[in-house]
């Protein structure tokens, strides 16, 4: 069986005395963060986990959530990674839900909410600590230090490994269950886009509780190559680390990269050792991809698109596709093609193939599409047909294979009866120069059913009114597609702990403030 013990045990067998995960100040040996990861699953074991049994864990980025993931596994657990930035009645539901026997906090959440206290009240609490851990606590290096390894949990591919909580963006949160076998698969889509090996250095920048960064952990250790870890995204962080690590290989977020492009100095950083950027878990402009291309043009690009559900990898767009002539242009605002072990289709509400170029839901089948949800089996059942999985995301397919997502099924305005894509609104916004950041819904309307609204954030310093940002889309798109009204705003978008623009939050405030 697929299982995902076996890249650790082979990274530590063929690299022991190397530096396998870089966490500031902590350099560990594969050697060392083998022999810490069989401890404290000696710890985990004595705590009663063993066959399916969950653990969560509350925590930023560094070397002890990478054992944590390990650790449960080899002992045969399946691990829960909390959203830190959700409120402490969403998190307790979380942990009411999943079950867990054990919780792992960082010292940021020393000061847990009352309600997280009350649903964790029976369990062991243990506290990643560096100095000692505060009563009732128990502290994670005394647990490493005084508890016996013990023998891995043998478990099938099927088996699950992770819990993910989705539907931050969407309302109802729901935990999907990943297998050791779509997480391994899912690896294996990775690698085979990028080349990784044992030189490949990786950093990992983005909240290991959402799965498109918690998935390269495994990717990493199963190429044997070298994790970098920081606590979180913090774009100078990010750009010295690059640079004092020699980091080959970075995946970030569409709004990670925007950040980075706007940092006045970003010259002065010495970024010649990046060979690869992988991103993706958003829409991304086409704008912003060519400006990435043009100001790191040694780089080579690479996107994914996926979904919690599909562990996440279904389609990718290789560093080749991202270099582009006069008949492939269009080929840069495609999420590329399946993945290696994926099959997509787009289909009719029938759920039937549409033919190529029009538009339809997107499903995915394939070894990295998950089990099921978490005791849910009617959502399950919801999303899940004779093993496809039904993205809830309208995209088309072109001739040559390539995907193209058009938005999300609800994001969808239908306004006089004629179908608005968000997101072509968006980038059509988000190309004009004094646009920071922008989201397009779509409000009630008596007459066309739904209107288009846009909310605007502007550049720092720059000033724009609704009346040029309706002007300007009219240049660029049907006129039913432009906005009829337009929010200037001068804070960011709410956006989710996996850096999404919370529309429906949006939707929800600007009807508040309308009625
Ligand atoms: P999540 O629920 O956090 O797993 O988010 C999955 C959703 O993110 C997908 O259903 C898509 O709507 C969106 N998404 C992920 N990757 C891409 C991409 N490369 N391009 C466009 N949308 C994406
Ligand atoms: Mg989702």
């Amino acid at each position: 069986a697929l299982r995902l013990t076996q890249s650790l045990i082979r990274a530590r067998e063929s690299r022991r005395r190397d530096i396998g995960l870089i966490d500031g100040p902590n350099r560990l040996q594969w050697e060392t963060l083998f022999n810490r990861i069989q401890h404290l699953a000696g710890a985990l074991r004595s705590h009663g986990i063993r066959n399916g049994e969950r653990v969560a864990i509350l925590a930023v980025n560094s070397h002890r959530v990478f054992e944590c993931f390990y650790a449960t596994i080899w002992a045969g657990g399946i691990l829960a990674p909390l959203n830190h930035r959700l409120s402490g009645a969403e998190l307790a539901g979380q942990i009411a839900d999943s079950e867990p026997d054990i919780l792992f906090v960082s010292p940021e959440f020393l000061s847990l909410p009352a309600e997280v206290r009350a649903a964790a009240r029976d369990i062991p609490i243990i506290v990643f600590d560096d100095v000692a851990a505060p009563e009732p606590f128990l502290s994670y290096e005394a647990l490493i230090a005084s508890a016996d390894t013990c023998e891995e949990t043998q478990r099938q591919g099927d088996d699950g490994a992770l819990l993910f909580y989705t539907g931050g963006t969407t309302g109802e949160p729901k935990g999907v269950l990943l297998s050791h076998e779509n997480m391994v698969a899912n690896s294996l889509n990775f690698i085979s886009h990028i080349g990784m090996d044992e030189r490949t250095v990786h950093l990992h920048c983005g909240p290991l509780f959402h799965v498109a960064a918690a998935a390269r952990l495994f990717s990493v250790t199963q190429a044997a190559a070298t994790h970098v870890v920081l606590p979180r995204f913090v774009v100078a962080n990010v750009l010295q680390t690059i640079a004092a690590e020699r980091v080959t290989l970075a995946t970030f977020v569409p709004t990670m990269i925007r950040a980075l492009l706007d940092v006045p100095d970003l010259d002065d950083f010495d970024l010649s050792s990046l060979r690869y950027i992988t991103y993706g878990a958003a829409p991304i402009s086409e704008a912003l991809v060519r400006e990435l291309m043009r100001r790191l043009p040694d780089v080579r690009l690479v996107q994914s698109y996926g979904m919690t559900e599909t562990s996440p990898i279904a389609t990718m767009l290789g560093y080749r596709d991202h270099i582009v002539d006069g008949a492939n242009a269009g080929r840069l605002r495609s999420a590329g093609r399946a993945a290696l072990l994926a099959e997509v289709r787009v289909v009719d509400s029938d759920g039937n193939a549409q033919p190529i170029g029009a538009t339809g839901e997107i499903i995915v089948r394939g070894p990295m599409v998950m089990r099921g949800y978490w005791r849910n089996d009617a959502a399950t059942a919801k999303v899940l047909r004779q093993g496809w999985m039904y993205t809830g995301d309208i995209g088309y397919l072109d001739e040559d294979g390539y995907l193209f997502v058009v938005d999300r099924l609800k994001d969808v305005i239908i306004s006089g009866g004629e179908n608005v894509y968000s997101q072509e609104v968006e980038n059509a916004i988000s190309t004009h120069y004094a646009v920071w950041s922008c989201a397009v819904i779509g409000l009630p309307h008596e007459k066309w059913g739904e209107m288009v609204h846009a909310i605007v954030v502007p550049r720092a310093g720059l000033n724009i009114t609704a009346a040029e940002i309706i002007t300007y889309c009219r240049s660029k798109i049907a006129a039913y597609k432009c906005p009829k009204s337009v929010e200037i705003r001068f804070e960011e978008l709410p956006i989710s702990g996996a850096n999404k623009v919370l529309k429906s939050m949006l939707r929800a405030e600007t009807m508040r403030r309308s009625t």
